[in-house]
């Protein structure tokens, strides 16, 4: 972690939590964790508890909300489907995009990653980009030529100020929902290269800036650790943010 730099910690609860049961997760978080200014701390619930979430956190602004999954057009007939515009017009400030389960189950590829990635930035949402190596694909040795990949696809299609709205997240797919954390060594490695890609297109203003995430497997016992490894800005975290006193502690947590 840079120490001028904010850590940032991001829930996704994927496919968890009503609203119901999103105004009790916040009746408990809320109380476990002190609003800190200096860190961000953001919530991806389910689209449909999105309300709930909002209203649970209105008199806590240290608190920011996001959307699991946006569509690239604006309006239209697409059952199912949100909108990056109707996201934001409904109060979110960002949005995941390319998450390994959206592109492993439900097919998305690089190019619709980077629709999504633009459709989000015109919107006014913070795009956080996921990206990330199959265990295969660690063993043969291309993690870093697969998130590189990954980027540029997306990356592209945007100059410099576009990217300074960015936020990138290195997500191992080995590492979701696993149990398997990687080592801030490895987290660290991949997080480098990630950087110098970004300041190499963006120059060091931007490119220096841009928060690098790491998720996968992040609890409260390794959270400290992976915070303290080199350009680790932050965590996004899945399953461990479904406990308000643990991801309280996630929250809470210094590298
Ligand atoms: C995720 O879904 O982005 C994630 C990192 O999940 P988990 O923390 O459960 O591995």
């Amino acid at each position: 972690m840079t120490p001028f730099k904010k850590p940032f910690i991001a829930g996704n609860w994927k496919m968890h939590n009503g609203p119901l049961a999103a105004r009790d997760f916040f009746g408990r978080f809320l109380t476990a964790y002190a609003a800190s200014p200096d860190r961000t701390i953001v919530f991806f619930p389910p689209a449909i508890s999105f309300g709930a979430a909002q209203g649970a956190v209105a008199g806590r602004p240290d608190v920011e909300l996001g959307v699991q999954n946006i569509h690239w057009e604006e309006k239209g007939a697409f059952t199912g489907e949100i909108s990056a515009k109707l996201g934001h017009d409904a109060g979110a400030a960002f949005a995941l995009v390319g998450h390994s389960e959206r592109r492993a189950l439900f097919g998305e590829t690089n190019e619709d990653t980077a629709r999504k990635t633009r459709a989000a930035l015109a919107a006014g949402l913070t795009p956080i980009l996921c990206v990330g190596e199959s265990l295969e694909e660690r063993e043969a040795g291309n993690a870093g030529a697969v998130v590189e990949t990954q980027l540029a696809a997306v990356l592209d299609g945007l100059d410099a100020d576009t990217a300074a709205k960015l936020v990138v997240a290195y997500e191992p797919v080995w590492a979701i929902g696993t149990g398997r954390t990687a080592s801030p060594a490895d987290a660290e490695e991949l997080h480098v290269r990630i950087r110098a890609i970004l300041i190499d297109r963006f120059g060091a203003d931007v490119g220096g800036a841009t928060p690098i995430l790491y998720g996968g497997s992040v609890k409260p016992d390794n959270a400290a650790g992976l915070l303290a490894a080199r350009e680790v800005d932050g965590l996004l975290v899945g399953g461990a943010s479904l406990d308000p006193e643990g991801f309280a502690q996630v929250c809470a947590a210094t590298g």
